[in-house]
């Protein structure tokens, strides 16, 4: 079992230390210093496991990047989602992820923006997405793109240089010197326990 599939399972009560002890492990084995950032997939939807996140970074004064679904997003949901989070806050990094958060690829691994879709698909929906959250966010939205399952073609690459984001953040892959890359080949990927279990809150 990789070690972020070992992290992903691991019990409320042991994630402090474990993660603790995985970031001293690969420190310990890097040769220069790693950069750490944490990231919230899924963003979009008010939850109770979204609150309890944001309280959790307000707490420790952390910084959060948020990655969020263009199509999930309504200026309702905002609303509710900065009632908890504050406006105008450099503690949370808004940025866009994916368009629908759907699977396109007929094989092999899921992806929303892989090979199986035309450029100007691609184009499209990565522009609606950026426009969507341009919108709704205003100044706080950073032109970041994650892509669902943390993986994307070469053609989304260069489609995200066109439109102009700044970085991506996904797993490693091809074409990584067009962008800054926030790789998290080797991150930690954290799971809430019960995310995607609860409801979302009433809006
Ligand atoms: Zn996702």
């Amino acid at each position: 079992m990789s070690k972020t599939a070992t992290l992903y399972s691991l019990a409320t009560n042991t994630i402090q230390s474990d993660l603790a002890a995985l970031i001293d492990r690969l420190c310990q084995q890097a040769s220069s210093p790693i950069p750490v950032f944490f990231r919230a997939d899924d963003i979009g939807i008010p939850s109770s496991n979204f609150q309890q996140l944001i309280t959790c970074f307000l707490r420790h004064k952390l910084p959060l990047c948020l990655a969020t679904v263009p199509t999930w997003l309504t200026e309702k949901r905002l609303k509710i989602l900065q009632d908890i989070t504050g406006k105008n806050s450099s503690q949370w990094c808004w940025h866009q992820h994916g368009y629908q958060h759907r699977n396109f690829e007929r094989k092999g691994k899921k992806q929303e923006f892989g090979p199986a879709r035309a450029e100007h698909e691609i184009k499209r929906s990565l522009r609606l997405g950026k426009e969507r959250l341009e919108t709704l966010l205003g100044p706080e939205f950073q032109p970041i793109f994650t892509p669902p399952w943390n993986r994307c073609s070469r053609v989304t690459i260069k489609t995200l240089a066109d439109l102009n984001f700044m970085a991506l953040s996904r797993s490693d892959g091809p074409s990584r010197k067009r962008y800054q890359h926030f790789l998290i080949s080797r991150s930690m990927l954290i799971s809430i326990p019960g995310k995607n279990s609860q409801p979302p809150l009433d809006l």
